[in-house]
């Protein structure tokens, strides 16, 4: 018996801030959240993450520029042993393209 009572208002109050709010610059630029391919400079939606060279550095890559370093296939081949596959990314901002 010590006497000690539990606080009930314990729980906090967080506030989850949508990350839309806080970079929502460039609203309207089709190129708004893009990512600049690490070997040609493109700026693109969508980017593959991987080794592609001796140094082991990771880097984001186009699909063309993937190509070349992957050989086209995801986990890789014997052509290319500094190839390794990381994850994609994508731009979660990019406008709707008609095609
Ligand atoms: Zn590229």
């Amino acid at each position: 018996m010590n006497g000690q009572t539990i606080p009930f208002d314990l729980s906090p109050t967080i506030l989850y801030y949508p990350m839309d709010m806080i970079t929502h610059s460039g609203k309207g630029d089709p190129t708004a959240g893009q990512k600049q391919c690490k070997i040609c400079n493109t700026s693109v939606n969508l980017l593959i993450r991987c080794t592609y060279d001796k140094s082991g550095q990771w880097g984001m890559v186009c699909g063309k520029c993937w190509n070349d370093v992957s050989g086209g296939v995801v986990d890789g081949d014997d052509k290319h042993p500094y190839y390794r596959y990381g994850g994609l990314w994508k731009n979660r901002r990019a406008q709707q393209q008609q095609t």
